[in-house]
């Protein structure tokens, strides 16, 4: 038999959640046809009472024995409306779950009033209202239970047959009664199979709305990728941490992990090697912070909360899981930890804290693990201050643009050939601050456009000045984030300045570091031609200085190549590092490229660079970054 022919028949097995559907239904239902049965039984043992009493008023013969005979059946219905009904109350509260003893209890209710629907359909009704009598009963039935399609026929074959039977006894039913009956007991199969489709398929989209609402409760709390809680969750906990801290009587730790250099073996191995080596690791995580709550935060970012006493000890144990996991030497976890109190009862801040130290890590190369400290509260605080007031910032000449020489190597001249724009942020309450405390902080909050907005216009304010003046102008290279090119158009912005100012874009130049060259390639390439086509020249920041060097020279033209100041810090000592420096500088000369050394420090250094061919230099050794435009110093 086909599925949806036994479907139909309701020979498939049901779900749970169907039965306990269904359940339901017969309960809820049970409250209203209990409710009926116990109005109807009332009256009729009231009408019973008063014929019976007026019966005596009259002087008729009336003994018990006839009123117990007529009114045991109203009495036995009752009492099961009333126990059917405290029952299906007390279910529908949630005060019973005990499915079997409902079950039976509605069944047998039904068998009573079936029973009670043919007794009295023969016994005490004319001959034209037995059949009402009995469908009256047999109706309450169908309204009671939900029955499934084979039980419904046999039942109701089984009650319309005995009723049939029993009326036929007395005298042969009326051509018109069998009619009636057989047309009686086909509607009542068909109301009862249609009432089970309907309420299967509601049980059905009931089932499939809970499954969505599941599901979309699981993607809203778990991540996608390693299916470990995600921020919100962890979010939520702390959350709930926060509140009962005074009571808790332990100490808690929130721990914020960063895999250093993930994004660089994404970068050599692909994503979804990158993916899977974060599945090993929150698997591993799940297993180090086994009854702790462990999740994924962000990216590589890994949030736990675990107790004081135990937090260094699982934050090695975390270490330890990085090294083993693939046995990259590069690959190695920072953490970072913060102890909540109730004085700190904002979850962002309190998650915020335990960041902030792993962070603090990075500028600490011998540490692996920091717990957060008040020396740190200044960092946070100015970080807020950062972000409420970059608009000020901007408009109200806070951000400065220092200039850093860039000179002729090729020739050995050291003459000047351009300039390196580098952003200051000078505070009215902190002082003239390096880009290494606003930088990040803008580009987490995307605010960082509004900076290099800024700095653009200045740059070309400051070129139109020198022009107005007469003086001979040098181009100034332009520091990029990856935002800009997702928060703003920026070959557009650039057109738009250089004509403000009228200043040629070839006085422009794009520096585009090459950790923003992992993501939305081709868009980028479309900005990035789009910029070539408006004159301003393309230049490679800090090569070298991630993993994906080699394919970014593959993909992207290129006019200048800046080789990392990381390549020159070993100079000479470290003897590697003079034929590295060599060979980049014959690679970008293959390609096409100018080579610009940055971090120059020493005269032995510049001069090895004119020695391999290198065609610029920036660094100490010619000048620091100035807010006047300086002439190099050697
Ligand atoms: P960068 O683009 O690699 O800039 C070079 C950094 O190296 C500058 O630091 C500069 O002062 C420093 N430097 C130059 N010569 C030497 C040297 O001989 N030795 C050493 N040890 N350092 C040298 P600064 O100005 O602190 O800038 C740091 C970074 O901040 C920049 O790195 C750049 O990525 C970012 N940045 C600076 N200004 C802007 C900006 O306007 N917009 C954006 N988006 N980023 C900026
Ligand atoms: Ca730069
Ligand atoms: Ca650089």
């Amino acid at each position: 038999m086909g599925k949806r022919i036994r479907a139909w028949w309701g020979l498939t097995k049901q779900s749970v959640s169907t039965r306990s559907f269904l359940d339901h239904a017969n309960m809820r239902a049970a409250v209203y046809v209990s409710a009926i049965v116990i109005a109807l039984e009332s009256w009729m043992i009231l009408s019973l009472l008063r014929s019976y009493f007026e019966g005596l008023a009259a002087g008729k013969h009336r003994d018990l024995p006839w009123l117990v005979n007529h009114g045991s059946w109203y009495v036995v219905l009752l009492v099961f409306g009333v126990a059917v009904l405290i029952h299906s109350l007390r279910y529908a509260r949630g005060l019973v779950r005990n499915r079997r003893f409902s079950r039976g209890l509605l069944w047998a209710f039904s068998i009573a009033c079936i029973a009670f629907g043919i007794y009295y359909g023969c016994n005490s009704y004319a001959k034209g209202e037995q059949v009402l009598a009995f469908v009256t009963m047999t109706l309450f039935v169908f309204g009671l239970i939900t029955w499934r399609p084979i039980p419904s026929l046999v039942f109701s074959t089984i009650t319309f047959g005995a009723f049939y039977l029993l009326i036929s006894q007395s005298a042969p039913p009326t051509y018109g009664t069998q009619v009636n009956l057989f047309t009686l007991w086909i509607s009542t199969f068909v109301v009862a199979l249609a009432s089970y489709h309907q309420k299967e398929s509601e049980s059905q989209k009931e089932q499939r709305l809970k499954e969505i609402n599941e599901r979309l409760q699981y993607i809203a709390t778990h991540d996608e990728l390693t299916k470990i809680p995600n921020m919100h969750t962890f979010r939520s906990a702390v959350g709930v941490l926060l509140e009962g801290i005074d009571e808790l009587g332990t100490r808690f730790s929130i721990l914020y992990m960063d895999v250093e250099n993930f994004k660089s073996y994404n970068e050599r191995h692909g994503f979804l090697a990158g993916d899977e080596l974060l599945c090993d690791l929150a698997h591993g995580l799940q297993d180090i912070f086994a009854n702790e709550l462990v999740a994924r935060f962000s990216d590589d970012h890994f949030t736990a909360l675990c107790e004081v006493d135990v937090a260094e000890e699982r934050v090695e144990a975390a270490r330890a899981l990085v090294r083993s996991l693939r046995g990259d030497v590069r690959l190695h976890l920072k953490a970072g930890a913060f102890e909540p109190t109730s004085e700190n009862t904002d979850v962002g801040v309190a998650i915020d804290k335990a960041r902030i130290a792993c962070n603090e890590t990075k500028r600490r190369p011998d540490r692996f693990f920091y717990v957060y400290d008040t020396a740190l509260d200044l960092q946070v605080e100015r970080r807020h201050h950062i972000i409420n007031s970059i608009k000020t910032a901007a408009s109200d000449g806070w951000i400065k643009v220092y200039y850093q020489p860039v000179v002729r190597c090729s020739d050995g001249s050291g003459e000047l050939c351009g300039y390196e724009a580098l952003a200051r942020w000078d505070d009215p309450t902190y002082g003239l601050l390096p880009p290494f405390a606003f930088i990040e902080t803008l580009e987490e909050y995307r605010e960082i456009d509004k900076l290099d907005r800024c700095i653009i216009e200045q740059v070309c304010r400051d070129l139109r000045a020198e022009l107005d003046a007469g003086k001979p102008v040098v181009p100034v290279s332009l520091n990029f984030s990856r935002l800009d090119f997702e928060l703003y158009d920026v070959p557009a912005f650039l057109r738009e300045m250089t004509q403000k100012y009228d200043v040629p874009s070839n006085l422009l130049d794009v520096e585009i570091t090459e950790s923003a060259l992992t993501e939305q390639l081709s868009e980028l390439q479309k900005t990035m031609a789009s910029l070539r086509e408006g004159q301003f020249s393309l230049w490679l920041d800090d090569f070298g200085s991630g993993y994906s060097s080699l394919n970014v020279l593959k993909d992207f033209r290129f006019n200048v190549l800046k080789i990392d100041m990381a390549f020159l810090r070993g100079f000479p000592q470290n003897e590697k590092a003079g034929p590295i420096l060599e060979s980049i500088v014959m690679l970008a000369k293959e390609l096409n490229m100018v080579t610009l050394c940055e971090g120059v420090e020493t005269k032995e250094q510049f001069d090895f660079l004119h020695a391999i061919g290198c065609d610029r230099a920036q660094g100490y050794y010619f000048g620091k970054p100035d807010a006047q435009k300086k002439n190099p110093i050697h």
